[in-house]
């Protein structure tokens, strides 16, 4: 890994810049809900935004073109960066849920299974954690939480 600081709000942005075909594409309205000031973790940049942009991508994928609607949340708790990723598409049962993170789980035709499975690889690797919430009919709120730069480690 290739450690620097890096603002979760700039990680978040260059995510998002790599999915911005795909979004307009898809015609899929984002909001953004940023930290007024960004706060610094320490990361490789390169993983975590792969790490952002695949959940970001199976948002994408998950919602109706036209009608989706991507909100993206940066937040500080205690010594931790909190990104948040939902999407107002279909929701994951529950069946589904317990396998999300397995390598080559996958309800796609031309799925690989890998995009969750390498989330959660890079996110374990930077002492984070990423889990999932969804309502069915609703959407689906991917969660990463980071420790902060200056946070022993
Ligand atoms: P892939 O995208 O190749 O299928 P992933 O590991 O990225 O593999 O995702 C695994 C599965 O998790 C997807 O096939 C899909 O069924 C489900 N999934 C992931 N994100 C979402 C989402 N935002 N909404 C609904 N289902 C999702
Ligand atoms: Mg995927």
């Amino acid at each position: 890994l290739n450690i620097r600081p890096h603002g979760i709000n700039e990680l978040t942005d260059k995510a998002l810049a790599l999915a911005q075909d795909r979004l307009q594409l898809n015609e899929i309205s984002v909001r953004k809900e940023y930290l007024k000031q960004d706060v610094m973790i320490p990361a490789d940049e390169d993983k975590v935004i792969i790490a952002l942009l695949n959940i970001i991508i199976n948002a994408v994928e998950a919602m109706t073109p036209g009608k989706g609607l991507l909100t993206l949340q940066t937040a500080k708790q205690r010594d931790k960066a909190v990104i948040t990723i939902s999407d107002n598409g279909p929701g994951i049962p529950e069946e589904t849920k317990t396998r999300l993170f397995d390598p080559f789980f996958t309800n796609k035709p031309k799925g690989t299974g890998l995009g969750l499975t390498s989330t959660q690889n890079i996110i374990m690797n930077h002492k984070g954690t990423v889990h999932v919430e969804s309502e069915m009919g609703a959407g689906s709120v991917f969660t990463i939480v980071l420790p902060l730069n200056g946070e022993n480690q």
